[in-house]
Order: C-alpha cells, then structure tokens, then sequence
C-alpha cells in the first residue's frame, strides 16, 4: 500500500501530483532547491526538504540526495514527473533496489525504450510501422553518409538517447550532411552525454499525432485516444489538443491498436505515450515511446474524464485497471496552450524574474495548471514554462473559443510572455480549421505581423 510519495519534481507537475494525492488520502514529500522554497508545490505538501542548490545538476538531478530525503521521511513511492530523473533507469533500478516504488515502469522498460534505435527495432518487430532510416545506431560519419544516400534525402539525424527536441539536424543533400551530422553529435553529447546518432527520412510536414497509454500490472492494457501535437516550434509543444481534427474513427482506431501492439512489445506497465508522425494520406509511423506521464496529459483528462496521475498511484500499488477499451471515449474536446516566460518579439527568450501582478482565467470550462501567483520569482534555472492553460467544451469549436476567451483574461505583468503568440494562433483560420502540421509555426511566424505577439501597452 502507498502511504507517502515523494515527488521528484518542481512546477506545475509537482503540484499537479500532490492535488492527486491530497484526493487519494497520500501523504506527500516535497523536494526542492534553493530556488524553489516560495514554489506552490512546496507550500501544498505535508512536508519538504531542501536537496541543493538552483542548478538542476546539483539538486533535482541529485539520485543520491532524492533517495537520501525518502529514506529519511520514509515514503513509500516516488512520483518523477516528466524531465529530471523520470526516464533516467538508473534512478528507477536505485529505486527498486532500496524498495521504494517508483511510479513508472520497470527500469528495463525505461532503458529499451530510451534508446531510441533500439525502441524502433522492438515496436517494428512487433508489426508496428516505423519511419525508414537506420538499422540501430551509426556512429561512423562516411557509413552514415552511404545509410543517408539509401534512404534517400532529405533525413534527420537524431540522438538515441534524445528528448525535447535536442540533438536533432535535418540534412536536405550529401553536400551538407556532414556538417549536420557533427552539430548533431556535439549537441547529443552536451545534452545527454551520449553522442550515438540514428537516421531517418524526414518526412514533409507531418502531424504529430500521439497515443496515451495505460497498462496496469496483471496485463490489462489500454489506449486513451490520441492528442494532436502538430503546433511546435523547434521540435518543441507549443499546443495540444484531444482528439485530433485529423483522424477518424477508423484511422483512430487502427492507431490505437498499433499503439497497443507497441506497449505490448515493450512489456509497458504504467501511464506512457507511443508517438507517430502521420502524413497527409493518414499513413502512420511510430517516432518514440516517452515512459512517463506527459506535460500535455491534461487534455487526455479533460476529454477522457480519467484522472492519469490516480491511475499511475493505482496502478503503481498493484491494482487494476479500472477501466476497460470500451469505457474509453473523447467525450469532450480539450485543447491546451503552454504558457511561458519569453518574449515572442525577440526570438522567444526566456523572460525570467518577478511577477508583479498576476490574475488566472477561470469560469466554465478553463483549467489552469500552475505553480506561480503575484509575486512569485521564475527562475532562470529551469524551464520557461509558468502555467498549462487548458479549455474544453462539447466540441472544437467551444473549446477554441472558450481558449481566446480565457487567454483575453490572463493578465501577467513583470515578465513577458507568449499569451499573445499563442493568442493569435489560436485565431488563425488554418490552425481553426485543423491545417496544422509541424510546420505550421514556422509559416505562421513568416506571416504574422511582428506586432501581433508584443504585449498590449496598459490600458
Ligand atoms: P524528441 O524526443 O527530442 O522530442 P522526437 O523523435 O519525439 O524527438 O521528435 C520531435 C519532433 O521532431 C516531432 O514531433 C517532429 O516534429 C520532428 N521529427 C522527428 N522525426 C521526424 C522525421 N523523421 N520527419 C519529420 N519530422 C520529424
């Protein structure tokens, strides 16, 4: 039975998983660094400890401090969260092996499915579609240029051991291959210190269309529909939403049979996501596999009505599933804008520092996932992202309405934000009328006047 939870996170997620716990009747362990003493996470649990400094690498990535403050508060469980440590399998094996219940999958899992080469081996093998590229890794820069060559380009590289849009270079001809191929090393090994490389074809303006999976320990599972991905900027999630303008039933549901087959491949216990590129005749191709819970997985929830941080605690205590396939269905349409310090007008930099004046939308419909408030400090240690605004409705068009309307209330004074870049997309007759693909920021920005995304000047 789990009693208490550590949460190995900061932010929003951190938040998001005391309030599940809180309605679970679990104790919960907060750590956090220097940084983030003021935190709402901090403040809404039954206890904290401080692990470190502000730098990431000195507290929130700190194995040892983390199972240090569990052993000392005696909990039963730690809860990752997405980032940080929730796909590290050392950390997961660390875990297992002090008996503390970590709340993903087995360290295993994590590991095969990491590797993103040899996750594409595993779900092709099991019959699930895969993008044409590389057999496993090619570390070689002349074999890579022959594999390249085969393929046919243009291609992407990317890193096995990849995430967040990192270690990725699109070469569009021999010419410039091994220039991408070096920057895409460098960059892997700054990253995550593993600088093995793979390629596939770069497939033309795709939509990323993913699968929410939930697999419970005595073989019971089960996909919650799929969330559209498509609006990114630098391989990066902009806005979410489920489910998808772009599928329907019959595409839907030979997506999720796929995304099954590859769960199933993987041995998946827990809340995970199968990613697929899908191109414009609705052919589909599997990309990766995240092992842990998603920042996005809040428009599965307000679709689905499932609850995805419970089902993880319940899952991870052994229980089964309470659903079954043909409880699941996207009743509602939930979309999601990821609100964050920076400047739109200027590249997009980050925007840390104080804010003044802070006034949250509410009402029918609005959900807002955050840790900031007046006065609260964002810190130029940790990811820009302030607050996950999500609307949903009976059909698109509400939630998309309801969406211009809740960001029109967001009032954010001290910092600058993207509330009017994602404003205006939100506007948009091509992203309305459900056009994007993962090019659509770019075209989008290459068209919008400049103006559009600067902060309205006081009223
Ligand atoms: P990460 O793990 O860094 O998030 P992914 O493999 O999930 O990397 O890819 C992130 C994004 O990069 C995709 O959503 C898509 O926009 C783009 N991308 C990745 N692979 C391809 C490809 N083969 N062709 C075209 N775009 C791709």
């Amino acid at each position: 039975m789990i009693r208490k939870i550590l949460i190995a996170n900061r932010g929003e997620i951190a938040l998001r998983i005391v309030r599940a716990c809180r309605e679970l009747g679990i104790r919960t362990l907060a750590v956090y660094s220097e940084a983030d003493e003021q935190s709402l996470h901090v403040q809404l649990a039954d206890e904290a400890i401080c692990i470190g400094p502000a730098p990431s690498n000195e507290s929130y990535l700190r194995a040892d401090r983390i199972l240090s403050a569990a052993e000392l508060a005696d909990v039963d469980a730690i809860h990752p969260g997405y980032g940080f440590l929730s796909e590290n399998a050392e950390f997961a094996e660390q875990c297992e092996s002090c008996d503390i219940t970590f709340i993903g999958p087995k360290s295993e899992t994590i590991r095969q499915m990491g590797h993103k080469a040899r996750a594409r081996e595993t779900v092709s093998k099991a019959g699930v579609p895969i993008i044409p590229g590389s057999d496993g890794p090619v570390d070689d820069e002349k074999v890579a240029i022959k594999t390249a060559q085969k393929i046919g380009f243009p291609v992407i590289i990317k890193a096995v051991a990849g995430g967040g849009g990192r270690g990725m270079r699109i070469a569009h001809n021999a010419a410039t291959f091994a220039k991408e191929f070096q920057s895409a090393r460098l960059e892997a090994e700054k990253a995550f210190g593993d600088g093995s490389l793979y390629i596939e074809k770069y497939l033309e303006n795709p939509r990323h269309i993913e699968f929410q999976i939930l697999a419970d320990q005595h073989g019971n599972t089960i996909h919650l529909g799929e969330r559209d991905c498509s609006v990114q900027r630098r391989h990066q999630k902009v806005i979410e939403e489920s489910p998808s303008p772009f599928l329907d039933k019959s595409l839907r549901n030979r997506m999720g049979k796929a995304a099954i087959k590859a769960a199933l491949a993987a041995d998946y216990v827990n809340a995970g996501t199968i990613e697929f590129l899908v191109d414009a005749k609705g052919n589909f191709y599997f990309i990766e596999m995240n092992t842990r819970i998603q920042v996005e997985h809040g428009v599965t929830e307000e679709a689905t009505g499932i609850d995805l941080i419970k089902e993880q605690i319940q899952i991870a205590s052994g229980s089964r599933l309470s659903y079954s396939q043909k409880d699941i269905s996207l009743s509602k349409h939930a979309i999601e804008c990821r609100i964050c310090a920076e400047n739109p007008a200027k590249g997009f930099i980050p925007s840390p520092g104080t804010i003044d004046l802070y006034y949250a939308p509410g009402g029918h419909g609005v959900r807002v996932d955050s840790h900031v408030y007046g006065g609260y400090t964002v810190s130029p240690h940790y990811d820009s992202m302030i607050c996950k605004l999500i609307t949903y409705g009976r059909t698109r068009k509400i939630a998309l309405d309801r969406m211009y309307r809740a960001l029109s209330e967001y009032l954010i004074r001290g910092i600058d934000t993207n509330v009017e870049f994602v404003k205006a997309v939100i506007l948009d007759p091509a992203f309305r009328q459900g056009e994007a693909t993962t090019s659509y920021v770019e075209e989008f920005l290459a068209r919008a006047p400049k103006e559009l995304f600067e902060k309205k000047p006081k009223e």
